[in-house]
């Protein structure tokens, strides 16, 4: 990685910060902890990230793939993992081979399940997805019991775990979420009701744990709070919680540009006095978001400046007014801290229209991360 580390742009993640909200959110919740790793572990990085989760003793992981689920184990992640998303027949016995728990949505996934582990010889540890309320994947929960039952029934899957997903736990003042609880909980009696034991029953998402603590049950799946940022921006931080990434960059160029020029694509932006711009070389390219043309700030030598014109693939110009200094090599900061100034992911998300995990996720690999 000589030649990406040399890049000025990079992201810095903060381990003890993973470390301090993983603590928190186990305390908050009082149950165990399924950190989701998914896409990237959130743009953090998905290996490193799940071994420092490991070391730091998270009970369980979540990805959204089974290929995601195979990198953590190929980098010799031993912790149970479970595949959150839906399964495709060929790729079932994978789960198994790979020692990965399946999520089992449907009756006819069980049976496909049931058939590739009996081929195998070798049961398959399986969760069931009842659908509460988001109608994406899962079992209607009101339809649940035959299902339950063909699952308990089953000598070639363990039912390890029982789970529905929130559609509006970010939101504080959300009646969804008493609604798809009363749902899940209904569901869930089907397994006393034929005799059999409970299996792990897990619901909450970061808001569920944020700001619903009935739903946090047998075991909690917290993912953007894990890294220290809010589902939403409506979110109450009823949790202290620590950004875990900072994205960072460094001046590449200086210059004044005289009152009636345009900066950039378009000419979207015409400079209303002489002013002094830089320019940085992140953008679209890397995952940092188009939309904040003209919107975003960033900082420099501890001052937020706006962002101006169009964000290109590789460079973006940034207004440091009239008498505003930089040189050659200042750092920028495009989220994170810098001094006692501070952008945070969310206020990104804000002026980009977007919401945080978006911004989160879309910072892909030509950044170089740096762990510390
Ligand atoms: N559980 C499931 C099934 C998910 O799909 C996700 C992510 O979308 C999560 C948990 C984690 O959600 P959040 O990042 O909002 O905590």
């Amino acid at each position: 990685h000589a030649e990406a580390s040399d890049r000025p742009t990079r992201i810095r993640v903060d381990l003890d910060a993973l470390t301090h909200n993983l603590h928190a959110l186990r305390a908050k919740a009082g149950a165990p902890v399924m950190g989701i790793v998914k896409a990237n572990a959130y743009g953090h990085g998905l290996v490193t990230v799940a071994r420092h989760l490991q070391a730091q003793g998270v009970e369980q992981l979540g990805v959204a793939f089974l290929e995601e689920g195979i990198a953590l184990r190929q980098a010799g992640v031993r912790v149970p993992i479970l595949v959150l998303g839906g399964i495709f027949g060929p790729q079932v016995a994978q789960f198994i081979v790979h020692d990965l728990e399946i999520t089992v949505s449907s009756l006819d996934k069980l049976r496909q399940v049931e058939a590739a582990a009996e081929a195998l010889g070798h049961r398959a540890t399986i969760h069931l997805k009842l659908d509460t309320g988001m109608e994406r994947i899962g079992v209607h929960s009101y339809n649940a019991g035959p299902f339950i039952e063909a699952a308990v029934a089953s000598s070639w899957c363990v039912v390890k775990g029982v789970y529905s997903h929130l559609a509006c736990a970010d939101d504080p003042a959300s009646p969804m979420t008493a609604v798809q609880l009363e749902r899940f909980l209904d569901a869930c009696t089907h397994f006393e009701r034929i005799g059999a034991p409970m299996p792990l029953r897990h619901l909450a998402n970061s808001g569920g744990v944020l700001h619903f603590p009935e739903t946090c049950l047998d075991m909690v799946r917290p993912g953007i709070a894990l890294y220290g940022v809010l589902p939403d921006p409506a979110s109450r931080r009823t949790v202290d919680l620590r950004p875990a990434l900072s994205l960072v960059s460094q001046v590449v160029y200086f210059k004044v540009v005289k009152a009636g020029h345009s900066v950039s694509y378009g000419a979207t932006w015409t400079a209303p006095r002489d002013t002094r711009v830089v320019t940085v070389p992140i953008g679209y390219g890397d995952g940092y978001p188009r939309a904040l043309s003209s919107r975003g700030d960033v900082l420099i030598r501890g001052q937020r400046h706006p962002i101006v014109g169009r964000i290109c693939m590789d460079q973006f110009m940034v207004d440091i007014g009239p008498q505003g200094t930089a040189y050659n090599e200042d750092d920028v900061v495009l989220i994170g801290r810098q001094g006692d100034a501070g952008i945070d992911c969310e206020s990104v998300a804000i002026a980009a229209g977007t919401i945080p995990y978006e911004i989160l996720v879309g910072l892909n690999d030509r950044i170089p991360r740096e762990y510390r």
